[in-house]
């Protein structure tokens, strides 16, 4: 096969054609590397990658092909080359959460969901750029540089995933891991044409996930398609004894999502998450769809919505400064030199290891976790927190599904959301309220901006454990918007 056509497949189809002996996995990776020679330097989708440990890992997959019995009983992504953010340990491979405090850091054991993928045949290629601890909407918030939109890069790819769709939208990888806390993987998946999947809290084990907000952070996957983003999810997730907040969930039925009809379906659309920019646009598009092909859309009203990012960035900057407190240049990271005292060695560490983003978000969580402002704003976050999902609960009493955008419009410019860290907060609206409810979303393609021709993606939020329904709903908009992307990359070849 040409090396063009390997790149524009899925990663189930890749795992197909490798199985079948079409293609071999050492000619995907191979391919995917010179994608990576070529475009690597515009884009900066990689903090690491290890081409010779890649090539010799797809032979050994390749040989299994060629001594298997029974293909089928062979591994679901068998010699697929996948990439995942650098917050996820692999064991050996530097996890610097694109932070210069774990710029050194070499984890001694790999994340539960890593190691699912390498048992699942995955070839794990690399670890993608993100935001420092995931912090961000943009991928600009990294000490080793931003991240570009590979399909323009005078914008962001989104964030803070941003090196995971990267990767994945301009074929250095046939699909990868991310995380999301508040958004981090809709909204790149958003931007690049991507399917985007948080999963239900707690679904997937975040052992080995570098916590930045505990009661939020999801690992999910970023990938070509629906198919993809429901293999990846049944390849991942499950109870593990080393999460006890984990839970053991129900695995996707990917056939069935073939037969999913919205007809019938009764689809919800908060008022407070419409908005009047493209993505505004691309939501009654949506709406229409779903609305001619049998399904009931309505508007529903959640007032405590409105107060969805505040409670969110009380929350998880009170969690991440707890959680980044472990950093302090004894146990493990970066170590200020030329210190009097330990006192001076924890704050010139902090002071020098953690960038402007990450700082702000720990006077933040100091601050709201002061006895002097716990009351007031932590504890009614807390509450507030219980009215989201409360409002949640009782929605999906009725709803079927919920639909909103997944951010205000397409890729902003670099340095655009920037200037202004309270407006990136408020564009992070949409994408909060599910992180919040601990409730799986999904980014699925719609649209495309009409000034920039970017891509824009739609939102569909279901019940905890609802993925069956929201891939459902997804893939029947994915076969007939003509948004699959799978076919459709950015950078020229
Ligand atoms: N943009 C959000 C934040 O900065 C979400 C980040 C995330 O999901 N990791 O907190």
């Amino acid at each position: 096969m040409e090396k063009e056509k390997i790149l524009n497949l899925t990663a189930l189809e890749l795992a197909k054609a490798i199985r079948e002996q079409k293609v071999t996995s050492e000619e995907a990776v191979t391919a995917v590397f010179e994608k990576i020679d070529k475009n690597e330097c515009n884009v900066h989708a990689y903090l690491s990658f290890w081409r010779e440990e890649a090539l010799d890992l797809a032979r050994k997959c390749d040989e299994m092909v060629s001594e298997s019995q029974d293909i089928s009983a062979l591994p679901p992504l068998l010699g697929v080359p996948v990439a995942v953010k650098d917050n996820l340990l692999l064991c050996g491979k530097k996890t610097t959460c694109g932070s210069k405090m774990l710029e050194e850091y070499i984890p001694p054991f790999s994340a539960t969901c890593v190691e699912k993928l390498q048992k699942a045949g995955a070839v794990i290629i690399g670890k993608t750029n993100m935001d420092e601890f995931g912090m961000g909407a943009s991928t600009e918030h990294s000490y080793f540089g931003a991240t570009r939109h590979p399909m323009d890069p005078q914008r962001v790819p989104g964030g803070s995933s941003g090196g995971s769709s990267a990767a994945v939208a301009y074929g250095a990888a046939f699909a990868s891991l991310g995380t999301d806390t508040g958004g981090s993987i809709r909204q790149p998946a958003s931007f690049s044409g991507l399917v985007g999947l948080r999963p239900t809290y707690g679904s997937v084990s975040r052992h080995g996930l570098v916590a930045f907000a505990s009661s939020m952070d999801v690992c999910g996957p970023i990938t070509r398609g629906t198919a993809d983003a429901a293999a990846l999810f049944n390849i991942v997730n499950g109870r593990d004894p080393k999460d006890q907040t984990s839970i053991s969930a129900p695995k996707v039925d990917i056939s069935e999502m073939e037969n999913y009809s919205v007809k019938g379906k009764l689809i919800g659309v908060p008022k407070q998450l419409q908005n009047e920019g493209s993505s505004g646009k691309v939501l009654r598009e949506a709406m229409a769809f779903f609305t001619e092909n049998g399904a009931t859309v309505e508007e529903i009203d959640m007032p405590v919505l409105d107060f969805s990012v505040a409670i969110y960035y009380i929350l998880s900057s009170a969690e991440a400064s707890a959680n980044l407190s472990r950093y302090d240049g004894i146990r493990y990271g970066y170590r200020a030199s030329d210190v009097a005292d330990v006192s001076e060695l924890y704050t010139k560490t902090r002071s020098e290891g953690f960038g402007k983003e990450v700082k702000r978000r720990i006077l933040l969580g100091n601050y709201v976790l002061s006895s002097e402002h716990f009351n007031d704003c932590f504890r009614q976050a807390e509450r507030a927190r219980d009215m989201v999902k409360e409002a949640f609960s009782d929605a999906f009493s009725k709803y079927d599904l919920l639909l909103s955008p997944v951010a205000p419009g397409a890729a902003p410019l670099l340095g655009e959301i920037d200037k202004d860290p309270l407006s990136s907060y408020i564009a992070d609206l949409c994408t909060v309220p599910a992180s919040l409810a601990g409730i799986p979303a999904i980014s699925v393609p719609f649209g495309k901006d009409e000034e920039t021709g970017l891509p824009v993606g739609i939102q569909l939020m279901g019940p905890a454990f609802g993925e069956q329904e929201i891939l459902g709903a997804s893939r029947f908009l994915e076969k007939r918007s003509g948004f699959y992307t799978g076919k459709e990359k950015g950078v020229e070849a």
